[in-house]
């Protein structure tokens, strides 16, 4: 045996602490994960290995034949996970096995819910996945040395995962990394050739690095030969041909490069030469990563240059608003030696792109024709997808196709009706696709603005997301129709209002003239301006803003950013037909003041607006119950 030096024995982080109480206490519904982490770890040093050597051939000390090996000793009961990949120094082994410096670590622990299948199945997610291994083991030992570093630089790395492990230096010969599980007693299971094999093939077939297993052979006359078998498939699955990939593969594998242990919802694997040549395998994931939202979350694919691993999370590959999709691309077009800051300049890179988005947002059509499925991803990711009109004007069409809305069809919330459900169902005449933008489904499902459409029957899109107006102000048309918010401007129903309807209108119109006068003068610059509507039937007035004035929402939104806005002014619509502007006609001095700014601020307020006085609105409504 080697002996050790330099020994010294360290704290983990807090956070590694909590995580491997987690580990040990409580993930017992899926103990054999730690097999599957522990390959993928091995199969990642050796992408490494073989990206660094790229340029400097030495690191292969002469082995190139990368492969990870795995060995049970029953009378012992461990495990050994060894591979000849890239190793790590002495700092290495402390910073990546000790403390865990990733962000993804505390937002782990907050979303640990206590239910052990939803646990177990985030583990890999953050990026925590060495410490799987106790799960089963009570021990474990890690013996490495980095593939550019002398044989003295190995380092032995020990725990048992109670809060702290031992470190020290040993003379190591063999490149790589060897983890040996000293198994629980309750875990012997896992020390069983016909075990360790049956989980090999089913977690790490699609790994490119062979995985090996001990073979012995007996002759007749019981000599034993010792030999290796690779168990695993060892192709990378990509460069497969996909008739020969199992669907329960292409899950496997999305499990591998999406690090998410529920299956994906659709994928799609291609394999193009011509022009552009490149092998891709896109996936549509059924849950959404932790950091969707975050800034700098990880985001892309893996990128491969010609079978050769070159880095993760290769974000110059899709747009913005796909950042959900995960999996590979693999090409001839780039270089070996590219890095993050080339494939910023490199023009190959923007074809890529846009070919990769035409794959991702056909394989969403085609998911779109399952509509369960489709539910699924909207909810999860419809409000991403809906940053798409905006960032990406030459497949607006496209994107316009998969949305999803609310609408007054089914004044359900959910959203699941496609702009074609909303055509398909447009009435007569009706030219236009009429929507709504409130804070939140019940204000935009009540909105007073509704009142005429949906006495007309007229459908209207109910749209309440963040994200809503910022959509509507980039998607301008659809099918050849053009969208119109229905609290904006005049009121157009086109070919769906009759003459005599229109004729009415204008009478009535000329009818209030000088109460429209008297109202606008009692509400001074509180307002713009001052109309009769048909727009309402059951409320007595509502705002509406400018054409091309931006909306209540996105108002509030920037007000909350800190946005510095220049005022607008609404415009109050009266309902002529409405028992409380017939009460107005009557009203004098102080009480029609009282009536006209009280029906001014129920209006602000119907629209989820904020009144800059609401002690005035009360007393004045008060004046008006007590009169
Ligand atoms: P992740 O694989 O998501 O980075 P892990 O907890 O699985 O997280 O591993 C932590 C880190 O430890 C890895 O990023 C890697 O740097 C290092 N590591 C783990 N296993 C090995 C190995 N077999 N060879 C080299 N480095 C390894
Ligand atoms: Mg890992």
């Amino acid at each position: 045996m080697t002996t050790a030096t330099h020994e010294e024995t360290l704290g983990f982080q807090t956070e590694v602490k909590q995580l491997l109480h987690l580990m040990i206490h409580s993930l017992y519904s899926n103990r054999e994960i730690f097999l599957r982490e522990l390959i993928s770890n091995a199969a990642d040093a050796c992408d490494k290995l073989r990206y660094q050597a790229l340029d400097n051939d030495a690191l292969y000390e002469g082995d190139s034949e990368l492969r990870i090996e795995i060995e049970h000793d029953p009378k012992a009961n461990t495990v050994t996970i060894r591979d000849n990949g890239i190793g790590m120094s002495r700092d290495e082994v402390i910073s990546n096995l000790g403390t865990i410096a990733r962000s993804g670590t505390a937002e782990f622990l907050k979303q640990l819910s206590g239910e052990q299948q939803k646990d177990a199945r985030l583990i890999g997610q953050f990026g925590v996945g060495f410490y799987s291994g106790f799960i089963v083991a009570d021990e474990v030992t890690v013996r490495t040395r980095r593939a550019d570093l002398p044989h003295d630089a190995g380092v032995e790395w020990r725990s048992k995962g109670e809060g702290e492990f031992t470190i020290a230096d040993i003379e190591r010969a063999a490149r790589g990394t060897e983890i040996v599980l000293h198994l629980k007693k309750d875990a012997k299971e896992f020390a069983d050739d016909y075990r360790l094999k049956g989980l090999v093939r089913k977690y790490s077939d699609h790994i490119e690095v062979p995985v090996r297993m001990p073979t012995v052979d007996k002759d007749d006359d019981g000599n034993e030969t010792h030999g290796w078998e690779t168990v695993n498939e060892a192709t990378a699955l990509w460069a497969r041909p996909k008739s020969e990939i199992s669907d329960e593969e292409y899950k496997a594998f999305y499990k591998h490069v999406a690090h998410d242990f529920s299956d994906p919802l659709a994928w799609s694997h291609n394999k193009v030469e011509g022009k552009l040549e490149y092998t891709s395998l896109l996936y549509v994931p059924g849950r959404a990563p932790f950091d969707l939202y975050e800034r700098d979350g990880a985001r892309g694919l893996k990128l491969y240059v010609q079978r050769v691993f070159i880095m993760d999370d290769a974000e110059q590959f899709l747009p913005l608003y796909l950042r959900f999709i995960k999996g590979v691309i693999d090409t001839k077009d780039l270089s070996l030696n590219v890095s993050r800051e080339l494939l910023q300049q490199d023009p190959q890179v923007e074809k890529l792109k846009s070919a990769l988005t035409k794959r991702a947002l056909d394989m969403l059509k085609k998911l779109a024709k399952d509509q369960e499925a489709y539910q699924t991803f909207w909810n999860t990711f419809g409000a991403v997808l809906k940053e798409g009109p905006g960032e990406d004007h030459a497949n607006r069409d496209k994107i316009a196709g998969l949305l999803r809305f609310s609408t007054t069809h089914t004044d359900s919330s959910t959203q699941d009706q496609s702009l074609a459900d909303y055509v398909s169902r447009m009435k007569e005449g009706q030219e236009k696709i009429y929507y709504i933008v409130a804070d939140g489904f019940n204000a935009a499902k009540h909105s007073p603005h509704l009142e005429i459409f949906r006495k007309k029957g007229i459908e209207v899109l109910l749209l309440s997301d963040r994200i809503d107006e910022w959509l509507m102000s980039h998607l301008t048309e659809f099918d050849g129709k053009t969208f119109v918010d229905v609290a904006k401007g005049e009121l157009d129903l086109g070919d769906i209002e009759n003459e005599e309807e229109k004729k009415a209108q204008e009478e009535t119109a000329k009818a209030k003239e000088s109460l429209v006068k008297r109202v606008k003068e009692a509400l001074g610059d509180h307002v713009q301006d001052v109309k009769v509507t048909h727009r309402l039937t059951d409320s007595p007035a509502c705002v509406v803003l400018p054409e091309h004035e931006m909306g209540f929402q996105m108002r509030r939104i920037m007000e909350a950013a800190g946005q510095p806005l220049p005022e607008v002014k609404p415009i109050l619509e009266l309902n002529p037909d409405h028992a409380l502007v017939s009460r107005l006609e009557t009203a004098e001095g102080e009480g029609f003041t009282d009536l006209s700014r009280v029906l001014l601020d129920q209006a602000i307020i119907a629209e989820g607006g904020h009144l800059e006085d609401p002690a005035d609105y009360v007393k004045r409504l008060n004046a008006l119950l007590t009169a």
